[in-house]
Formats: structure tokens, C-alpha cells, sequence
């Protein structure tokens, strides 16, 4: 073994075929000499697993049900691709923390990402973590095990990674101590911006995904155009920066230029600018403390020329209010606030509710919520599926009310 192979960092992409799967093999495939891939996992699209398989030759790849395990396991051999086939939950878990992974990947969308980007953590890994829901459901436990474990946690979210790199290092008991006076969170305000309330009603499925600026998975584009994506961002900037809600300030900029800010208490504001795209904070996540190249085009200030900001609506963006105060209720209003947001935009996207219907059925079952404080994971996720046993009820009562007046 020569000195550079030595060097190598092993990275298990959890959710490779996602939108930041792709992105994260795409910096990955731009330095060879620095990082193999070590496990990839998917849901459902195994035809493009295969395939990433076959690129990468991953010691892992792990899929859902056993059936596609097997059909993705001899299709593999047939192509000469050494990669053993796993399956289910307990199988992402084990590539997240298996002894010889260096760097763990936490790109599935939903709850679904929360054990497995707990695992990571828990075996001490380096954790690039997209999976923002982790945080909201289970932020207090998994930001205790990431120092009892000594874990390296490195926000992917473009904002919060905007917001690391603008903070000093030192900012672990909060942000007073390091003269940081708030947070400034930056949001595109997404395809709906300027609609009325009325055209909210009325909006689709496709046009909820197209975002102006980013190009992601569905779950995440429709909480971008119900603004719930800048709520949950919120919450998850509290957990990783030990920061007060009242501390973070949600500003729209829908150029998705600046990618969040700092202010600090003698007036300096810091902010981290880019081209809108996802490889940069990868990048600088998976290089930290050094930098490599991302692929990602210069930013050109001049033809940018100008850059808007406005205050966020939360009459019309009733989802953002909703996630802030879960944030200041915590304990379990979170976790309840996140799964009824998980069902209520599946609902959507199914044409089961309309757009406007989402925020309706999120703050129905947040009333529901004695707000408790959640001690173990068990616990978490406990709550998460009575959250979604009563979101479903409510989409039950909501289809035989349908089905009675029309
Ligand atoms: P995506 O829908 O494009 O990809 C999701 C990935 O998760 C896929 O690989 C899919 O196979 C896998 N997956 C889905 N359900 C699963 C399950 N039940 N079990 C195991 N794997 C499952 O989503 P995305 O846009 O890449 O987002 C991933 C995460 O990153 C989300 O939490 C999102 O909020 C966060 N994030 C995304 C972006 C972005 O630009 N896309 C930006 C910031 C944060
Ligand atoms: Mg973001």
C-alpha cells in the first residue's frame, strides 16, 4: 500500500441516489486521492444504485427490502463488482458506524435518516449532516452524544454551514460569550413568494417542487414553498449553534446568494456568499479545516448586481410560524411538529390536501401535543409515530368530509 492510499478517507454516503447523494459523489469523484467511497445506500431507485456501485466499487451497498438486495447482489457479481449487498434499517446503521469509516454522509430525507445519522455519531464518526430532521426531533440527544462520543458534527444546510463558517470556533456555550448578538437566517421565501393567499390554494404538486434557486428531492422543495424548510432550519440552528429561538432572525433574500449571516455585538456582520450550489458546503464540510475545490463556478458579483431582503410573512407562510413555536414550546413540540409536516406534504404530494391544507393539519395535531420532554431515543420516536397516527386520522376525517359534500 503506497503512502496516498494510506490517507484515503472512507465515506459511507447515506442516501446516495438523492439530491445530495449526487452532489457528494460529485465532489467525491473530483478527489480521488483523498476520498473512496466505503458504503452507499438508497430507497428505492436501485437501477441508479447499481450503477454508482458499479462507478465507485463501495465495500456496502445497502437498499430497503431484502428481495431488491438479493436482485441487486447477483446483478453486481454478473458485472464484476465485488460490493456485498445489505438490507433494512439496522444494515444503514452498521455502514454509518462500521470501524473502518472515517466520514459518514447523512443525506436521507425524513425521520427515516434519524437512527442511522445517530449511529454515526455515536461510533465517534466525522458526520456531514443534511438530514436536518435529525435535529429537530432529536436535537438534545444527539448533540450530547456527539460530545460524549466524540463525534465531528459539520453542518451541510447550506445556512448553517454559512453560519459555521462565520462563527468563531469557541461557540459551544453559546453565543453571548462570544459576542454574537443573533443569527441572521437567510431564505429564498421559495416559488410562492409573491402569491396571493388565494393563489396558494390553488398551487400544484409540480409547481411546489420547482424551485426558483435550488434543485433538490420533492420532500424538501415543498417545505421551501410552505417555508416550513426555513422553521425546521431554524430550529436546527438553536441545536447546533446553542443558540436561543429569539436569537435567530429569518430574513428573505431570494437571490440565494448570501447563505446566512452573523451579527455580532459590536456591529460586524458576517456572511458567507456563493453561487446556489450544494457542492460548496459539501466541499467545505467533508475538506474541514481545509479547502478543496467543489466544481462550483466563481461567484460573479456583476452580473448578480443586486440583492434583496425582505421580513418574512408568516400569515401567508402560517408553516414558519408554526416551527417557531415549536421551537420556543421544545420538548417534544418538534418532533410532533416535524412528522405532522412529513405526512401532511406525502399527503400533497399524492393530491390528497391542497397546498394551503399542509399548515391546517400541522398546527391540528401541534394542539393535540401536552409538550413533554423527551429523554431517549425510544421516546422520540414514540412520539413521532403517535404525531403520525393522528396526522393520518385527521387526512381520514378530511377525505370523509370530501367524500360527504361532494
Ligand atoms: P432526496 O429525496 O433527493 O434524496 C433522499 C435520499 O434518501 C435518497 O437517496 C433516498 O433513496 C433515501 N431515502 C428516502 N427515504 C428513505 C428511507 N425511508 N430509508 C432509507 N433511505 C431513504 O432528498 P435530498 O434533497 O437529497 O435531501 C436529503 C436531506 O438533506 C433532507 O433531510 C433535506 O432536508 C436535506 N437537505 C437537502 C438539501 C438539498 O439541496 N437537496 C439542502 C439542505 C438540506
Ligand atoms: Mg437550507
Amino acid at each position: 500500500m503506497n503512502a496516498t492510499a494510506v490517507s484515503l478517507q472512507q465515506v459511507t454516503v447515506l442516501g446516495a441516489t438523492g439530491s445530495i447523494g449526487s452532489s457528494t459523489l460529485d465532489v467525491i469523484r473530483q478527489h480521488p486521492d483523498r476520498y473512496q467511497v466505503f458504503a452507499l445506500t438508497a430507497h428505492s431507485r436501485i437501477a441508479e444504485l447499481k450503477a454508482l456501485c458499479i462507478e465507485h466499487q463501495p465495500r456496502f451497498a445497502v437498499v430497503n427490502d431484502a428481495l431488491a438486495a438479493q436482485r441487486l447482489q447477483s446483478e453486481l457479481r454478473l458485472a464484476g463488482v465485488a460490493t456485498q449487498v445489505l438490507a433494512g434499517a439496522q444494515a444503514l446503521c452498521d455502514v454509518a458506524a462500521h470501524p473502518d469509516v472515517d466520514a459518514v454522509m447523512a443525506a436521507i430525507v425524513g425521520a427515516a435518516g434519524l437512527p442511522s445519522a445517530m449511529a454515526a455519531v455515536t461510533a465517534g464518526k466525522k458526520i456531514l449532516l443534511a438530514n436536518k430532521e435529525t435535529l429537530v426531533m432529536s436535537g438534545a440527544l444527539f448533540m450530547r452524544a456527539v460530545h460524549e462520543h466524540g463525534a465531528q458534527l459539520l453542518p451541510i444546510d447550506s445556512e448553517h454551514n454559512a453560519i459555521f463558517q462565520c462563527l468563531p470556533c469557541n461557540y459551544s456555550e453559546g453565543l453571548a460569550p462570544v459576542g454574537v448578538r443573533r443569527i441572521l437566517l437567510t431564505a429564498s421565501g421559495g416559488p410562492f413568494r409573491n402569491s396571493s393567499y388565494a393563489d396558494l390554494e390553488r398551487v400544484t404538486p409540480a409547481q411546489a417542487c420547482a424551485h426558483p434557486n435550488w434543485s433538490m428531492g420533492q420532500k424538501i422543495s415543498v417545505d421551501s414553498a410552505t417555508m416550513m424548510n426555513k422553521g425546521l432550519e431554524l430550529i436546527e440552528a438553536c441545536w447546533l449553534f446553542a443558540a436561543r429561538p429569539e436569537q435567530v432572525e429569518v430574513v428573505i433574500h431570494p437571490q440565494s446568494v448570501i447563505h446566512s449571516l452573523v451579527d455580532y455585538v459590536d456591529g460586524s456582520v458576517l456572511a458567507q456568499l456563493g453561487n446556489p450550489d450544494m457542492r460548496t458546503p459539501i466541499a467545505h464540510a467533508m475538506a474541514w479545516p481545509e479547502r478543496i475545490d467543489s466544481g462550483v463556478a466563481p461567484l460573479d458579483l456583476c452580473a448578480l448586481a443586486r440583492m434583496d431582503f425582505f421580513a418574512p410573512d408568516l400569515q401567508r407562510f402560517a408553516c414558519l410560524r408554526l416551527a417557531i413555536e415549536a421551537a420556543q414550546a421544545g420538548g417534544s413540540a418538534p418532533i410532533v411538529l416535524n412528522a405532522a409536516n412529513e405526512v401532511a406534504v406525502a399527503a400533497f404530494l399524492r393530491g390528497d390536501i391542497r397546498f394551503t391544507q399542509i399548515p391546517q393539519l400541522i398546527e391540528d395535531i401541534l394542539g393535540l401535543d401536552v409538550v413533554n420532554q423527551v429523554q431517549s431515543l425510544q421516546e422520540v420516536l414514540a412520539v413521532d409515530q403517535q404525531a403520525r397516527q393522528q396526522a393520518n386520522s385527521w387526512l381520514a376525517k378530511q377525505k370523509i368530509h370530501v367524500g360527504v359534500s361532494s
